[in-house]
């Protein structure tokens, strides 16, 4: 392609606190009934002063942590970003500007920028002829993460804010749905032919990490039109037609001067260095196994396949499911894989297909597990067990089910020989040619002896009397 692309994101997360960015309103995002959770600060009432929330503060520090980015320890403080809006009740929001509590850092090979903290707007809703407000989400705390210019592609940029999602679960700092607006992209992409960077366009509205990523491809191909047309990209605002799969003008963009930021006067300043549980090494022992690192361990000590590496970082009770089992069986690298196949191609398959499925008891699964693993039961006969154990949900355990379901494998040496001297008996060209030294006879053998076991035998134990018998 001619044209590169660039595209930087700016991401805000509402934070899980109790209560809200300056007053003690409780932040909850599920009330539904509009202008509950209300107090004269944050309906901006003349008078009133603002409170910094000190959980606020202590959770964007650890994501900060997390990152691998510099805390503002020294000095940091708040900023007024002035607009008029009915959803910004004071006139302006209180932001940070010029010293944000987190500078630098990556996430998923993305360098980042800054992130900070401000507080989250009142909504709007139109209708007809009207439109209401409701200030519930008026001064929530809001995250806010940007970073560089780094992203070419928009897969990667959908990549980045899936891990950001992931991480900012993994820290129980915000629920970060999308849906729910709990996590808000929006994308700046410019494309260009050069090593100079193009016009940029910010895209907003993307409340999915697909609708994200569609719009992030639209944008960079709208805009290379718009250059091979001779014209010239304007710098914009534009939003995300869902119908049409198209971006579209919303206005032109206004630059940071516009915002006449300064200083918030009500809030003091921060000199987050002083306070003992703000330090990066206080905030480090706080951090959980990040999902990166918990990737990096699945791999490592147990080798376990890519793509269930990823089901079962991103699926937290899936993933307590499975750390329990691990304990089960000892960390045995191969029992752990053979584990994390049947829990992610048989229990989540038909956990898929039927919704009202639940996990069985761990300690069922894990004994199922080493049924297999020690050939007692044939893979066919787990994935019957399986079935049984989900289905009913009584906490039979495998054994049980497999002593009355007779799914056990045969290794019971007088009733296998019977078998063996039949399958000889009728083969007779294949045991010549095994005693002639073909070893793919043997295999052909002990298959025959599994058909005329009908499944049941222990193929270990066939092969092993085969052999015997033969020499
Ligand atoms: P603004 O002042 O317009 O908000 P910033 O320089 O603060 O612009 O950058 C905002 C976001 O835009 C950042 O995520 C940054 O990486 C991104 N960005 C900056 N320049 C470009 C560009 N030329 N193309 C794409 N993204 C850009
Ligand atoms: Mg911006
Ligand atoms: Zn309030």
């Amino acid at each position: 392609m001619e044209y590169k692309p660039t595209i930087g994101l700016e991401i805000h997360a509402e934070l899980k606190t109790r209560t809200k960015m300056f007053c003690g309103c409780k932040n909850d995002p599920n009330e539904e009934r509009p202008n509950t959770n209300i107090c004269p600060v944050c309906m901006a009432h003349p008078g009133t002063l603002p409170v910094i929330n000190k959980e606020a503060v202590r959770q964007v520090l650890r994501v900060g942590v997390a990152l691998g980015g510099e805390l503002a320890l020294k000095f940091s403080e708040f900023d007024r970003k002035n607009y008029f809006y009915p959803d910004i009740s004071k006139g302006y929001q209180i932001s940070q500007y010029k010293y944000p509590l987190v500078a630098g850092g990556e996430l998923a090979g993305v360098a980042i920028t800054r992130v900070h903290l401000e507080e989250d707007t009142a909504t709007s809703k139109h209708r007809g002829d009207h439109s209401l407000v409701d200030f519930n989400r008026a001064g929530v705390p809001l995250m806010e993460l940007v970073t560089e210019p780094v992203i070419n592609l928009a897969k990667q940029a959908g990549d980045f804010a899936r891990e950001l999602q992931l991480l900012l679960r993994y820290l129980n700092a915000s629920d970060a749905n999308m849906e729910k607006g709990e996590m808000r992209v929006e994308a700046n992409i410019s494309v260009s032919k050069d090593d100079k960077f193009g016009t940029k366009v910010e895209v907003k509205n993307l409340n999915s990490f697909k609708i994200a990523e569609k719009a992030i491809e639209y944008e960079i191909k709208r805009q290379q039109e718009v250059l091979e047309a001779g014209e010239e990209v304007v710098q914009e605002t534009r939003g995300w037609d869902e119908t049409k799969g198209a971006t579209f003008s919303q206005r032109k963009k206004e630059s940071s001067h516009d915002y006449r930021y300064f200083p918030e006067p009500d809030l003091p300043k921060l000199k987050l260095g002083e306070v003992e549980e703000f330090k990066p090494e206080s905030l480090l022992k706080t951090l959980p196994e990040l999902p990166w690192q918990k990737r990096e361990r699945y791999r490592k000590d147990y080798g376990i396949k890519e793509s269930d590496i990823e089901i079962l970082v991103a699926d937290p009770v899936l993933d307590e499911f499975f750390e329990a089992v691990v304990a089960d069986l000892g960390r045995d690298k191969q029992m752990v894989q053979l584990a994390a196949n049947y829990l992610i191609s048989d229990v989540l398959g038909k956990m898929k297909v039927k919704a009202d499925l639940g996990l069985p008891p761990h300690a069922d699964f894990t004994s199922l597990i080493k049924l297999v693993a020690e050939n007692e039961v044939s893979s066919r006969g787990a994935k019957d067990i399986l079935e049984i154990m989900l289905v009913s949900g009584e906490a039979t355990g495998p054994k049980k089910i497999a002593e009355e379901k007779g799914l056990f494998q045969q290794s019971d040496t007088d009733a296998l020989g019977k078998i063996i001297d039949r399958v000889i008996d009728e083969n007779q060209k294949a045991a010549d040619e095994y005693r002639a030294g073909k070893e793919t006879a043997l295999q052909f053998l002990v298959g025959q002896g599994m058909r005329l076991s009908k499944g049941s035998a222990n193929p270990g134990v066939l092969k092993e009397l085969l052999v015997e018998k033969l020499t």
